[in-house]
């Protein structure tokens, strides 16, 4: 298979991944280069050849992978499109009702006054899979081109220069043997390769790996569990957006929620594990059930029905995280650079300024046709320079002090966060890989080394395997699996004994199953539903042994974000 011929392609920029900030990114651009070309006779610069400018996106459509419903700080889009609201931007509800609330099993606080981070009054919400499907509008408009079904798999190199794209292969079946369909992935060669994959994209992995490119601290991440509710009208409150924890159990691990209103009488009610955890039944999709059980949920959703349901990574180091953003002929943005705010959590507004940032700087390297790190290297100039690095600032060691403990953020850190504009008691505290966490079951207290039990009613509550159907996830099931993993053998053996696979609790999506191996009596050996994959990236990262590797599968393929 790797010595087939392979169809090349040209293009001066090429955006990988069609989020938000890349497709803010390639409209910026555009109307950067306008910008500049109206102004170069008056201002005595050179004019630029107008680009060719490419997006590539996985989802078969762009904003289907894009996991609806979002609250956006409009700080951004306002720099990107100042009459963004005129230009038809779909904003659902503009929030004025922020809320911060201590949760219990029993009673719910909510606190009388909302915390800085969690103050979104005068956001917009939006579907973010509208978002992406009206930036990508903006950018056709423009003259920028948009490949959706094309997932890129390769990074190409010459050298220490990124060069462009492999995309992947298409009508592979399962031995990897083409099929009469089979089409083989093409060469996108550029100037400028822009990795905004989102988060543990699996090209921005390769790069930083083979350019060392690597943060201060590791990456740490925690799993978004997102469902959509059709409520009844009276537990509708357009505008309201809550954010809460449930205690006492985050002053162990710190997990959260967050809630708002769309149109249509549908709420997005979201809840965030940590993947830096000990405990090996970690499992995301469970912690989001659990939590509707308490009484404040339960009493939201009687009588709604489910709409939809999704799961998503989100990168939480922050700053001491992010890698560093340029190569020779590449760039990082977004969630692919760890850009997301931890302490807010909110990444939309990171991706789109980063992604002007990033453009801006292309702006430069096609006026002087220098794509090394020379020009590209400006990039970091102008990031530290922005609003964006001064957020940043002040959330530099959140995630630090969590990883020290919950209980130290909560109860000593936080007031010294505040009044030191995020330095807090020390600065540039650790942040661990979250997969180094895990603890073996010996080493947890008895009452710890099960699985706990969880019965789903089927009204509120219900089973990965039933929910995944509302994901609208589907793959082809006759093609490579496209989660490698490395050795299957750890799978049977140690990973059984030290950790009980912890890959069937953390994977929100049903994807990984222990089952009997019929070959060995006693045995079980790991099962693949990778028809089920909902493109979360939570395996990748959480596997403590780190043999597992997400791969796009063919292009077109994942879950189906649209409908939310
Ligand atoms: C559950 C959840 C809720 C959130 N809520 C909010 C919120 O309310 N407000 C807020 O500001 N932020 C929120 N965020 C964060 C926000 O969604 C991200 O920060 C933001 O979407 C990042 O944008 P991006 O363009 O960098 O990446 P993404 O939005 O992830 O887009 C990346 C795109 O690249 C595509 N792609 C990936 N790999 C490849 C490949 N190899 N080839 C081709 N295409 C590829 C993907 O399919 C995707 O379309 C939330 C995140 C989650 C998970």
């Amino acid at each position: 298979m790797s010595e087939i011929e392979r169809e090349s392609m040209e293009v001066d920029v090429l955006f990988v991944g069609a989020g938000p900030a890349n497709l803010a990114a390639a409209y910026h651009l555009m109307k950067s280069v306008e910008t500049h070309n109206g102004n170069a006779e008056a201002e005595g610069k050179e004019p630029i050849e107008p680009p060719v400018v490419l997006v590539i996106e996985k989802a078969a459509g762009v904003g289907d992978h894009q996991l609806s419903g979002a609250v956006i700080n409009p700080i951004a889009l306002r720099e990107l499109m100042p009459d963004f609201v005129e230009q038809g931007f779909p904003t659902e509800y503009v929030t004025n009702d922020s809320q911060f609330m201590f949760f219990t099993r029993g009673p719910s606080i909510k606190s009388p006054v909302c915390p800085p981070m969690f103050q979104k009054n005068g956001y917009h919400v939006a579907s973010l899979s509208n978002v992406a499907k009206w930036l990508g509008e903006k950018c056709e408009e423009m003259g920028v081109e948009i490949y959706p079904g094309f997932a890129a798999a390769q990074i190409l190199t010459e050298g220490d220069r990124v060069i462009g794209v492999r995309t992947g292969d298409m009508g592979v079946d399962r031995d990897g043997n083409p099929k009469p369909t089979f089409q083989p992935g093409m060469d996108i060669v550029a100037n400028v390769t822009v990795l905004g994959e989102g988060v543990r994209g699996t090209l921005s992995k390769q790069l930083i790996d083979l350019f060392d490119m690597h943060g201060l601290n590791e990456q740490s991440y925690k799993t978004g569990i997102k469902e959509i509710w059709r409520v009844k009208p009276e537990n509708h409150q357009p505008g309201r957006v809550i954010h809460g924890s449930l205690f006492p159990d985050a002053l162990h691990q710190m997990d959260g929620m967050w809630l708002y209103d769309m149109k249509d009488n549908l709420v997005s009610f979201g809840y965030v594990t940590s993947l830096t955890t000990e405990d090996p039944h970690n499992d995301p999709h469970l912690n989001a059930q659990r939590f509707k059980t308490i009484p404040f949920m339960r009493k939201l959703l009687e009588g709604g029905e489910l709409v939809r349901y999704g799961a998503k990574c989100v990168p939480m180091g922050g700053l001491y995280s992010q890698p560093k953003l340029y190569c020779n002929g590449a760039l990082l943005v977004g969630d692919a650079a760890g850009m997301l705010n931890p302490m807010k959590l909110a990444g939309v507004h990171m991706a789109i300024k980063t992604g002007m940032l990033a453009a801006e700087t292309i702006v430069d390297a096609l006026a002087k046709q220098d794509f090394s790190t020379k020009t590209l290297g400006d990039y970091t100039e102008r990031y530290k320079n922005s609003w964006a690095y001064a957020e940043h600032m002040e959330s530099r060691n959140w995630e630090g002090s969590i990883d020290v403990s919950p209980l130290f953020l909560i109860g000593l850190n936080m007031p010294f966060l505040m009044a030191t504009k995020g330095r807090g008691l020390v600065d540039k505290l650790k942040v661990h890989a979250s997969h180094t966490a895990m603890k073996k079951l010996w080493e947890l207290p008895p009452s710890k080394r099960e699985k706990a039990e969880f019965e789903f009613d089927g009204k509120l509550t219900f089973s990965k395997e039933h929910l995944v159907g509302f994901s609208g996830t589907a793959h082809e099931s006759d093609q490579p699996h496209h989660l490698k993993v490395a050795d299957p053998d750890v799978c049977s053996t140690i990973c059984t004994r030290d950790y009980g696979n912890p890959c069937e609790s953390f994977c929100p999506a049903a994807v990984y199953e222990m089952v009997e191996d019929p070959e060995q009596p006693g045995i079980k050996k790991l099962f693949i539903h990778h028809e089920n994959c909902v493109h979360c990236k939570t395996c990748d990262i959480a596997d403590p042994y780190q043999i597992i590797t997400w791969t796009p599968p063919e292009g077109g393929e994942g879950p189906d974000y649209t409908q939310m």
